[in-house]
């Protein structure tokens, strides 16, 4: 088997008392999508910031195309590879969909930090940009405002903006959350594709959309890894279908 492009290696991380990640190892491998699943305050959002860096695990390591980036900050992360979008959305709601895009483009570029309105008469900035609106279909919408943008437009432009690194590993929270059924539906074909780009680490709670794309699936309860395999043995899981499918 190919060598995992991201892995984490027994990663403990509790606030207080609660253990919010309890020594997870999962790993993520070229052209796969692993879903990793779980009910509320499972612990997948903290594995996440601890994958991203924003968070510093107690114990364990992160490794990041067969790197050890457990001391390295989020942004040498970003740089050597890894693409992220948050459950919260971290866009500049006043700033129109191409001004998003840019700073997208010009955090990914490593350049020493600049204002916005140089960068975007930065040719090369702007056509990352602009490539990577167009890849999530957001083209027509360069000049709208974000704030004006349906829920389902936003989510589509917080992957843009990921797209603009040009990662080589994605890491998702949530990508579906507050989409409709159409929403999804092109999301899920979206990510379907971006798989042989990037593989993609993918926190869901929209079943359909796991079921339809994971090549491999964990559990996650109570900071622990409970269960990890392919969608069938996922489901036939009794431990899995008592602690999250609710039977
Ligand atoms: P999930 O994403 O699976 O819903 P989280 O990772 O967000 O779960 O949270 C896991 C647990 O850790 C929850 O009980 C949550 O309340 C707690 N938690 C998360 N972040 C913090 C924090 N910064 N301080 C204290 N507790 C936290
Ligand atoms: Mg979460």
């Amino acid at each position: 088997m190919a060598d995992p492009v991201l892995a984490t290696h027994g990663i403990s991380k509790s606030f207080g008392a609660l253990k919010a990640s309890d020594d997870v190892s999962i790993d993520l491998r070229p052209g796969e999508i692993h879903a990793i699943i779980g009910p509320n305050g499972a612990g997948k959002s903290t594995l996440i910031a601890q994958i991203c860096g924003t968070l510093m695990p107690d114990a364990g390591s992160v490794h990041l195309l067969g790197r050890d980036v457990t001391q390295q900050s989020t942004r040498a992360r970003a740089k050597a590879g890894l693409g992220r979008t948050f459950q919260i959305s971290a866009l500049a709601m006043q700033d129109t969909v191409l001004q998003n895009a840019v700073l997208g483009a010009l955090g990914a570029s490593g350049r020493p930090w600049r204002f916005l309105s140089p960068a975007l008469e930065d040719a090369d900035l702007r056509a990352r940009a602009e490539a990577a609106l167009e890849r999530v279909g957001l083209q027509d919408h360069a000049a709208t405002r974000t704030a004006e943008l349906s829920h389902g437009q936003r989510r589509q432009l917080e992957v843009a903006v990921a797209l603009t690194l040009e990662p080589s590993v994605f890491v998702m929270d949530e990508p579906m959350a507050g989409l409709g059924s159409e929403g999804s539906k092109r999301l899920t074909g979206f990510l379907d594709e971006l798989r042989h780009e990037a593989p993609i680490l993918l926190v869901e709670h929209d079943m359909d959309a796991v079921f339809t794309l994971a090549d491999r699936i964990s559990v996650l309860v109570y900071g622990k890894v409970i269960a990890s395999g392919s969608i069938d043995e996922i489901q036939s899981d009794r431990q899995v279908r008592e602690a999250y499918l609710g039977e």
